[in-house]
């Protein structure tokens, strides 16, 4: 394509087509995304009203794949059979300690081995914020409330009343449907819908209920992505453990091709956590996303774009000739690039 159009595209000029959205067909790693998403979100939500985890603070009992998860201390002390100071040893160990340390290190084995792949293709939370940018994006044209960012991308639509409406139904209901669904997870399921059918809710209940709307509200309006870059402690661990593996899944761009740059920013435009992919360094906020991946895609052809997936950290290439005859405006990015070594975002 004509690096012109490009150039008239990012600067919206042409609004309409700064954000090929309505041209450009569905990629199949955006498709697989959504997917995994909204798999992940009806997973936690039914999970619960399913038995497959939840705390029943009433029976004060731990629910755990259907079954009820203790120490079985109590049926030992009630069965009258003595045992050993080992056997009690060995009791704790296999049901206390090691589920426990289980559940703590899922965070820093993902982070080791798939970067904060969790935050982008699974998190409820971060979906949520995806939506909240979306239709911000629609009504005002910025994923920010505060300020428009130079390089979001330009969905703003017509239909102002429609995406009004849209957004007003999406602020109140999912807040709401995830309070009930999320108290579910300490008071029983079928507690939850009885009081909620009758109108009539104990404290613990409404608390729940209202406690989690609050923080969805407010989170999603005002919050967004910042809280996945500076609060989360899942999000925190992966980082962590992501930045110091060298097996963990990274985006990498190919910088041996970066003379097809069309320098049209169609990748900056479309990371939410507000990363330059093509700086091509290693950036603990990337949530391996891939939304660069199909931004590139779709504006080089598909399977042609500069960006994939790799596991593991770096390698060596020699840069230097790929920088030589470059159009001015890539120089800068291929000499950030220009130590001869291919890094990670
Ligand atoms: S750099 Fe690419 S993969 Fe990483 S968060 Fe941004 S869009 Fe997603
Ligand atoms: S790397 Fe791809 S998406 Fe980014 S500016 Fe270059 S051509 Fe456009």
């Amino acid at each position: 394509m004509d690096r012109a159009v490009f150039k008239i595209g990012f600067k919206n000029a042409d609004k309409s087509s700064s954000w090929p959205g309505q041209t450009w067909k569905i990629h199949h790693l955006h498709v697989l995304r959504r997917f995994t998403q909204i798999a992940f979100i009806l997973f936690i939500f039914l999970a619960p009203s399913l038995n497959i985890l939840r705390y029943d603070s009433a029976t004060r009992e731990l629910i755990v794949f259907g079954s009820v998860w203790s120490l079985g201390i109590n049926e030992i002390v009630n069965s009258n059979n003595l045992l050993g100071a080992s056997q009690i040893t060995l009791i704790i160990i296999f049901k206390g300690i090691l589920p426990w340390l289980f559940v703590l290190s899922i965070f820093p084995l993902l982070g080791v081995f798939a970067g904060r792949f969790f935050c982008g293709w699974l998190c409820p939370e971060g979906a949520m914020f995806e939506l909240a940018d979306y239709l911000t994006l629609k009504l005002k044209g910025g994923r920010s409330i505060y300020s428009k960012n130079a390089k979001d991308p330009y969905l703003k639509s017509e239909r102002k009343l429609f995406f009004s409406i849209i957004t007003i139904l999406c602020l109140f209901l999912i807040p709401f449907i995830s309070g009930i669904a999320l108290t579910g997870y300490f008071i029983a399921p079928e507690t939850v819908w009885h009081q909620i059918m009758n109108l009539k809710f104990t404290f613990g209940v409404k608390a729940g209920i209202i406690g989690v709307s609050v923080y969805m509200f407010v989170t999603s309006i005002f919050v967004r992505h910042l809280f996945c870059r500076y609060v989360c402690a899942a999000g925190l661990m992966q980082m962590l453990f992501g930045w110091i593996s060298p097996y963990s899944l990274r985006l990498k761009m190919d910088v041996s091709r970066i003379s097809e740059c069309t320098d049209c920013r169609r990748c900056e435009q479309a990371c939410f956590m507000d990363i330059l992919p093509r700086k091509n360094k290693k950036n603990i906020s990337c949530v391996n996303c891939g939304a660069c991946i199909v931004a590139c895609d779709r504006e080089l052809g598909k399977g042609r774009g500069l960006f994939h997936f790799r596991f593991g950290d770096k390698e060596r290439i020699d840069n230097k000739e790929n920088c030589k005859n470059l159009q001015p405006q890539l120089s800068p990015v291929c000499r950030a690039n220009g130590t001869g070594r291919e890094d990670s975002v």
